[in-house]
């Protein structure tokens, strides 16, 4: 039978400490399938979606074999997107945060190009990047490759769907293929990625697991457009009927994607768009907003998606069937986490009947179409989310700290805590979710009273 204890393996003892102090005691399926042969040195393929403990298998796969006394770049971690990369970074931050002078760095796009070559020649152990600006680095000599001894494709599908395989040929062809390990971790095996691992891997060892998810968690309802221009109505319907704090919905293009957010807004629905087109920047604070309630509706591509780490997403809406079953799973299984039920709506016409059968297929349950909810739910006023955001102009580099805002919203003649929300502080901004009611007074608040000693800018945003 198989060990699924941490305690199991043959990990250090400072890595065993750390975990138990972390609260991770067993293993995640992915994590004691993968774990083994990963330790053992071996090249690995697992197929494993997020929520799924897939970094934690990497992370101390990466942080055993590291040596911190050899200060060089000894693991390479490519991810699709700059959100998954810092996500990426934070749990092996965690995860060796008993082992001393470690150096993790991203280096994402969408981000500076000066203070990422600063921290390069400063040095680092591990690099988590994104593929087109990992290879901006090698190209400008600013980034070598020499000592990589792992490298670890996270997300390979969404990669290569993102037209990565080029970077991806350039910047592999640039390590070790005698000294490397390789990792490939993908929620779905395209052609694409097979040949990927073909390509670079060496007699890797396949894991698989049953999707973490267990679909029966998540009620799955099923409605029926008319046609393609009646699913905004049902998407209205459904989100007045349900009234969900934060629902996701998800589209099959970028263009719909706007396009959905844009008539939602216009009825007055709290909404914004997530996809690839927008700038880094207004990606960063939709996040902000969605993730600190101050926002209830995303409507996203799958690909966008994916940096959203929230424990907590209440509903799940499927503009349209996903084009890939598996897909749909990882979409519906974006709600229902840590135990909590899930919810999902799928909007299909008849056109899409097909899709339907398949998915039946796929998931081996039935699943019946509803009635639409009563019309009159349209004429309803829309319910505004609790919260909203104020945005101050001051962040890590002005060493603006959670407690700091807190504390100014919070103290004399202040606002009482319960009336603050989540706090997220990048480099050179903060914000802050506020209860909605008690907006202009915090602002007030925060533009008149000082923050470390000076005062920022603040705004709603
Ligand atoms: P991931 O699939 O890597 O995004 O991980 C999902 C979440 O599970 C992260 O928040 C991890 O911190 C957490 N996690 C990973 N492995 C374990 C474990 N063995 N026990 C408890 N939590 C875990």
């Amino acid at each position: 039978m198989a060990h699924t204890e941490f305690s199991s393996l043959n990990l250090s003892p400072t890595l065993l400490k750390n975990l138990a102090s972390l609260g991770y005691h067993s293993m995640t399926p992915i994590q004691s399938k993968s774990l083994p042969a990963i330790l053992q040195g071996k090249d690995v393929i697992a197929q494993g979606q997020t929520g799924s403990g897939k970094t934690a298998a990497f992370g101390l796969g990466l942080l055993e074999r590291l040596n911190v006394k050899w200060f060089r770049i000894q693991t390479l971690i490519l991810c699709p997107t700059r959100e998954l990369a810092d996500q990426v970074a934070k749990e092996i931050r965690k995860l060796g945060r008993t082992i001393h002078n470690i150096k993790v760095l991203t280096l994402c796009g969408g981000m500076p190009f000066g203070p990422q070559v600063g921290s390069l020649e400063h040095g680092a152990h591990i690099i988590v990047g994104t593929p087109g600006r990992i290879e901006d680095h090698l190209g400008k000599g600013t980034l070598k490759l020499d000592d990589v001894n792992l490298l670890i494709l996270d997300e390979a599908d969404r990669m290569l769907e993102m037209g990565f395989q080029s970077a991806l040929d350039n910047i592999i062809g640039q390590t070790s293929k005698e000294e490397r390990q390789t990792l490939m971790f993908s929620a779905t095996f395209a052609t694409s990625v097979k040949a990927i691992a073909k390509q670079y891997m060496h007699q890797p060892e396949f894991v698989k697991v049953a999707s973490t998810h267990d679909n029966s968690s998540i009620q799955q309802h099923l409605f029926k457009a008319d046609n393609n221009s009646h699913r905004l109505t049902v998407v209205r319907l459904l989100l007045q009927h349900y009234q969900h704090e934060s629902t996701v919905i998800f589209c099959n293009t970028k263009i719909e994607t706007q396009e959905v957010a844009d008539e939602l807004s216009d009825y007055g629905f709290s909404v914004l768009a997530l996809h690839g087109d927008l700038e880094q920047r207004d990606r960063d604070q939709t996040l902000v907003r969605f993730v600190n309630k101050s926002i209830s509706i995303l409507v996203a591509t799958d690909v966008a998606a994916r940096g959203l780490d929230i424990e907590s997403l209440d509903a799940v809406i499927n503009y349209q069937i996903a084009r890939d079953l598996e897909v749909h799973t990882h979409r519906i299984g974006r709600t229902g986490r840590a135990g909590n039920k899930g919810f999902a709506c799928t909007i299909i016409t008849d056109k899409e009947q097909f899709k339907l059968a398949k998915l039946e297929e796929y998931l081996q349950q039935t699943i019946d179409i509803e009635p639409l909810p009563p019309i009159n739910l349209l004429d309803k006023p829309i319910t505004q989310p609790m919260m909203a955001t104020l945005q101050i102009d001051g962040g890590k580099k002005q060493k603006v700290r959670p407690g700091d805002i807190l504390g100014a919203l919070t103290g004399k003649e202040g606002i009482a805590g319960n009336q603050v929300g989540k706090i997220q502080i990048f480099a050179n901004k903060s914000y802050v979710a506020i209860q909605r009611e008690m907006l202009q007074y915090a602002l007030k608040k925060l533009t008149q009273g000082q923050l470390k000693g000076r005062s920022f800018r603040v705004r709603e945003i």
